[in-house]
Formats: structure tokens, C-alpha cells, sequence
């Protein structure tokens, strides 16, 4: 266990088959002791990686990698292309924030080179073991890992959705594995019901832009914009949607890839139907006529996002429509009133929601995919209360456990 151990962020494991293959390679950002934190090192050497989606979290060090070795890495086309988006992005955000890159400038072009692009239950053989990927309904092109060897066979969940959404279907789930390793990040909680919250979020933007104002949804790139989008323009197409930051780039992306979709005709659809913002110049002219605006960041930890909630007029709203990690903006607007610009605190007049349109498995969705997975051993990772999870999970029965980064589980 490299990283995400008893913890959301800088998810990383290494699996010593006759190969060493990485599973992911992520960042933890956001974060209050230091701002950016990586995975530790990997012990033995890398011989593949292997990526279960583009979120930071999971891709955003994978550069680092290719200072030492040149191992081929295993994704799905769009992993591959929002990574690629995503890795920019954050290499500058982080040299902003530390003045340093940890890892090498020519590390991050060897890295995009290595590629190797797999379509979902594709196997990988590698040596003696062999890998699949298979659709994990969390964000385009997301999926589950299994590596199998000698007749051991470990699931990897990545991070999942047990039931479907706009954009996706439920997770595939593989039965009967010795070893899983499971994200848990919303082990304690359920989320509401999607349809119940999906009608509250159209209802609310209709009321805003009657009475003149402008709903804003700050929204991560990648997953959350896509859904958005085909949420507002399946229920209620007469309102005009607005799509900024790096979500444009992000969905343009997704079109291009029908696999990777429920459905990438309607996608394609309801992108149509939305109106982009191309330059700074038109934020003016998008807040001057009632409308939702979809921007990034997620969190309101900069992005235009944050330029619009500053400017909104007073019959305008904002809904956060996911997970804000404590100490950034998002966090603390909806928690404490105010965002932080430039050093300075700032109380926005609009009012502040929080509607719960999560991309991972609630608590009893995490429960039914272990039951599925039917596991002989079972690692709980990529949470909060990792260990809370470990122990609800063995008196159901399970070998379950919450390692620390550096721990090695025996197969
Ligand atoms: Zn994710
Ligand atoms: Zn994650």
C-alpha cells in the first residue's frame, strides 16, 4: 500500500505477481498540513501501471514514475485523454503553489508516450498475469481492475457506482476473488435518493430564473459537468446552460468516445444544447441574462467558478452538488459563509445549497459489491474511516482490514 491508506487522496498500490504492477498513481491535494502530498515510493521497481480513471487522485503523480523507470501504462481512451488535460492542469497549479515539480519536466511527455489503450473486459497479458479492466460507473472510462496469477485473482474497485446515472451504468462486479481492495469513501452514509434530488435540482433552477438570477453549480471537470448538463437539458432544455472551464475541454472528450457512455447520442445532444464560454469578455454577458452556469472548480478553489459567484446578482443561488474537502473555499462557504481571494475573506450575499449528486457507492452499494465480490481477504481504502469500515465488514464475516501506507498484504 503506497497511498489512499486510511485516507482520500495519493491512491497507489503496488501488486507483486512475476510482475510488479502499479494500480494508480495520484495526488492528495487540498490538503491542510501540506498542500500537496504523493504516494510513497514503490519499493521493488514498476514493470506496468495500471489506471483506473483520470481523477487527480488517482493519475496526478504518474509522472513521477518515469524519473526512474519506463513501464508501459494500461488505461481506457479516455482515461488516457482527460489525464492528459488533468496532468497539465495540475503541474501547473502545483509549481504556483510550491515552486517545484516533483518529478521531471521530460517525465511527464515519456509518460503520455507510454500509453497502451485497453476497451473494458480486454485481458492484458503481461508475463504469467494477466489484468482486465471493466466499467466502473463512476466517470468516463472509469473501471475496476483484476489481476490474476497462479490462480490468485485480486479486484481492484477503483472508485464505483453500484447504481446507474445519466451518464453511466453500475459497476461491473467480479465474483469470488481472494484479495479486494475497496474504496470506502461514503462507507458511513447512504446518498439520497437520485430521481428525488435530480427533480429538486430542476425545480430550484426554474425558481431562480424566473426571478432574474443565475444558479450556479461549481463542478468538477470531469463526471460532474457531464452529468449536470444532461440533467438540466433532459428535464428542462427551455432553460439556457452555460458550460465553463475546463468541463468544455472535458465533455468534448467524452463525445468522442460511445463506449465509454450510456448513451453518447443524447450526450452529444445535450452538449449541443448548452452554451459554451470562450473567453473572459463573455462571463460578462453570461451573467447578464438569467441562466445555470456549470463551471469549474468543484470546489471553488479558484477557476471561473469563483469569478462568477463574486459578480452573481441577488436573486441568484449557488448548489454545490458534491464532496468539498475540508479547507477549501467550497468547504468553507458552505460550513462557515465565506471564501478566501487573494489572503482576503469574502461573505457572499447569495444563498448556499448542497445537493448530494455523488459519483460513488453509498454506504449499502459499498456493502452489496463486497457481498458480490464474495472476497477471501478484503482491504478497505480511499476513506475517511477506513478502519470503521474494516470492522463493520468483519462481523458480516470478512477478512477485512484498513492498512497504513507501507503495509503489505499477503495474497
Ligand atoms: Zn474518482
Ligand atoms: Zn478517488
Amino acid at each position: 500500500m503506497l497511498g489512499a491508506s486510511r485516507e482520500v487522496g495519493r491512491s497507489c498500490f503496488i501488486v507483486n505477481t512475476d510482475k510488479k504492477i502499479m494500480l494508480d498513481c495520484g495526488l492528495k491535494i487540498h490538503n491542510k498540513e501540506a498542500p500537496h502530498q504523493y504516494p510513497l515510493p514503490p519499493p521493488l521497481g514498476v514493470d506496468a501501471v495500471v489506471l483506473s480513471h483520470a481523477h487527480l487522485d488517482h493519475v496526478g503523480f504518474l509522472p513521477s514514475v518515469f524519473d526512474h523507470y519506463n513501464p508501459a501504462v494500461y488505461a481506457t481512451p479516455p482515461t488516457r485523454d482527460i489525464a492528459e488535460l488533468l496532468l497539465l492542469d495540475s503541474a501547473k497549479i502545483i509549481l504556483e503553489d510550491t515552486g517545484v515539480l516533483p518529478y521531471k519536466r521530460s517525465s511527464h511527455a515519456k509518460a503520455m508516450k507510454a500509453f497502451s489503450l485497453r476497451s473494458y473486459n480486454e485481458i492484458i497479458s503481461l508475463g504469467d498475469t494477466s489484468i482486465k479492466l471493466m466499467d466502473a460507473g463512476h466517470v468516463p472510462g472509469s473501471s475496476g481492475v483484476l489481476v490474476e496469477e497462479g490462480g490468485k485473482r485480486l479486484l481492484y474497485s477503483g472508485d464505483f457506482k453500484l447504481s446507474d446515472t445519466q451518464m453511466h451504468n453500475a459497476a461491473q462486479v467480479e465474483k469470488d476473488v481472494d484479495l479486494l481492495i475497496i474504496e470506502s469513501t461514503y462507507a458511513s452514509r447512504d446518498h439520497p435518493n437520485r430521481l428525488d434530488l435530480e427533480s429538486q435540482l430542476v425545480q430550484r433552477a426554474r425558481e431562480i430564473v424566473v426571478d432574474g438570477g443565475n444558479l450556479l453549480l461549481p463542478a468538477f471537470a470531469v463526471g460532474r459537468t457531464q452529468e449536470l448538463l444532461s440533467i438540466m437539458q433532459r428535464h428542462a432544455p427551455e432553460i439556457p446552460v452555460w458550460v465553463d472551464g475546463m468541463g468544455v475541454e472535458a465533455s468534448k472528450i467524452v463525445s468522442g468516445y460511445p463506449a465509454y457512455v450510456r448513451d453518447v447520442r443524447k450526450f452529444r445532444q445535450y452538449f449541443a444544447g448548452c452554451k459554451t464560454v470562450k473567453d473572459m469578455r463573455e462571463r460578462k454577458k453570461v451573467l447578464s441574462t438569467p441562466s445555470v452556469i456549470i463551471s469549474t472548480a468543484g470546489m471553488l478553489q479558484g477557476g471561473p467558478a469563483m469569478q462568477y459567484l463574486l459578480s452573481l446578482n441577488e436573486q441568484s443561488e449557488i448548489i454545490f452538488t458534491g464532496y468539498c474537502v475540508e479547507g477549501t473555499n467550497g468547504h468553507n462557504l458552505l460550513n462557515f459563509g465565506y471564501v478566501e481571494k487573494d489572503g482576503e475573506r469574502i461573505v457572499p450575499s447569495v444563498p448556499v445549497k448542497y445537493l448530494d449528486f455523488s459519483a460513488h457507492a453509498g454506504r449499502s452499494e459499498l456493502f452489496d459489491y463486497v457481498k458480490r465480490a464474495n472476497p477471501k481477504k478484503v482491504v478497505c481504502v480511499h476513506g475517511d474511516n477506513c478502519e470503521g469500515f474494516a470492522e463493520e465488514l468483519k462481523l458480516e464475516g470478512f477478512d477485512a482490514s484498513a492498512p497504513v501506507a507501507g503495509d503489505k498484504v499477503e495474497v
